[in-house]
């Protein structure tokens, strides 16, 4: 048996669920509009595809980290409005707004942005950025007025256009903190520094996942959401059910070895767990070169639709789950599912299992894992 026709191994990409969760986003939202973050091949999920299905689902636009992952999707035929947001010195600019990239911009950037725009005699789309207390990228406060300023000269000279301005939450998924309200404040600030130096953008944008459906003071004009788009919760205490979203990504395997062992039994490298009984042991063919986490230990593992747990270290190609009695049901060949579709175990259950979140686990699925799309 395979998990699906002619594979081994591989993580099912549900676009269903991808338009589902873009749909249950937007009517928390509306009016604003919504930008889907597909950087990081689409957290995993693959890029275009999420992108196509974001789209479908009612993303009005596509956010991606680099230049060279926004210039993948329009190669790809995607046309709709994507914003790039980190750039480095080799960035090609030229390239971003010949094929109609808007760029978000710290600082450094606008220059040699509005350069590149001169050579080619086309304005570039810039969002600006503020940091309201993230402390990555954007301009501090202190910064902020000579670079609306700059912004200004540069608009007026048509080279570049402010579509919007924008910041980052650092602690949106714990909605009790107080930093959420007074980065928001310090962002209504920037707005008005912005405001006083000629710059009124469309698109003032804030929220993340967590901000979108716990925060509607942080809407504004559109937000940016990623990890809900792929039905994943950002809450510690809220599941993707609560919220009404579905996991876009299930991985799958099956069963590659089963055998019966004595009390006493080591697992794996560094005999981290020896077992206290006699039992039966199942041997997954995922490792940390998949993106399974070395250090995820007593991890939930459905087999036939049980639910098992790992035990001892996860090695590169594979790791081992104790079955906990020597006659448990369970054969080569038989159905496992890590995370997603009916296994009721999510990437969530793998982040706390392994001391990370769930972004980490989907982003990190190696490229050995087929990506189905359903
Ligand atoms: N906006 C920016 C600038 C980001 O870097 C990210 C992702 O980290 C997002 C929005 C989406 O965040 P989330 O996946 O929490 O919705």
């Amino acid at each position: 048996s395979a998990v699906h026709p002619g594979f081994e191994r591989a993580a099912i990409v549900d676009t269903a669920a991808i338009r589902h969760n873009v749909r249950t986003i937007a009517d928390y939202v509306r009016p604003a509009k919504v930008m889907v973050a597909v950087k990081a091949d689409g957290y995993g999920h693959g890029a275009l595809t999420t992108a196509q299905a974001a789209l479908e689902g009612g993303a009005d636009w596509l956010g991606t980290a680099h230049v060279t992952e926004a210039l993948s999707l329009r190669r790809a035929g995607i046309e709709a409005p994507i914003l790039a947001w980190l750039h480095t010195r080799g960035t090609n600019f030229a390239e971003a707004i010949e094929d109609h990239i808007d760029l978000g911009i710290s600082g450094w950037e606008l220059d040699e942005v509005a350069a590149a725009a001169s050579r080619l005699q086309t304005p570039a789309r810039v969002h600006l950025k503020i940091d309201t207390g993230l402390g990555r990228n954007g301009a501090t406060a202190a910064a902020w007025p000579e670079l609306t300023q700059r912004a200004y000269r540069y608009q007026e000279e048509g080279l570049i256009s402010v579509d919007g301005i924008f910041t980052h939450l650092a602690v949106a998924d714990e909605p009790d903190r107080r930093e959420t309200d007074e980065q928001l404040e310090a962002y209504r600030q920037a707005l008005a520094v912005a405001e006083e130096n000629g710059i009124v953008p469309d698109l003032r944008h804030v929220a993340n996942t967590p901000a979108a459906l716990s925060r509607p003071d942080a809407h504004f004009d559109m937000v940016r959401v990623g990890v809900g788009v792929y039905g994943e919760s950002p809450f510690a205490d809220r599941s993707a059910a609560d919220l009404g979203l579905k996991p876009a990504m299930e991985l799958r395997t099956t069963v590659a070895n089963v055998k019966r062992v004595p009390a006493g039994q080591g697992i794996s490298y560094g005999l981290t767990h020896r077992v206290d009984a006699p039992t039966a042991l199942a041997l997954i063919p995922l490792g940390y070169a998949d993106g399974i986490p070395r250090i995820a230990v007593h991890a939930p593992v459905s087999i036939n639709g049980h639910v098992y747990r790992s035990a001892g270290r996860v090695a590169m190609d594979q790791f081992v789950v104790d079955l906990g009695s020597e006659d448990a049901p369970v054969s080569v060949g038989d159905q496992v599912v890590l995370f997603g579709g009916e296994s009721g175990i999510s990437a969530a259950d793998w982040g706390e299992a392994a001391h990370t979140i769930n972004y980490e686990i989907i982003t990190r699925i190696g490229a050995r894992v087929p990506r189905i799309v359903t």
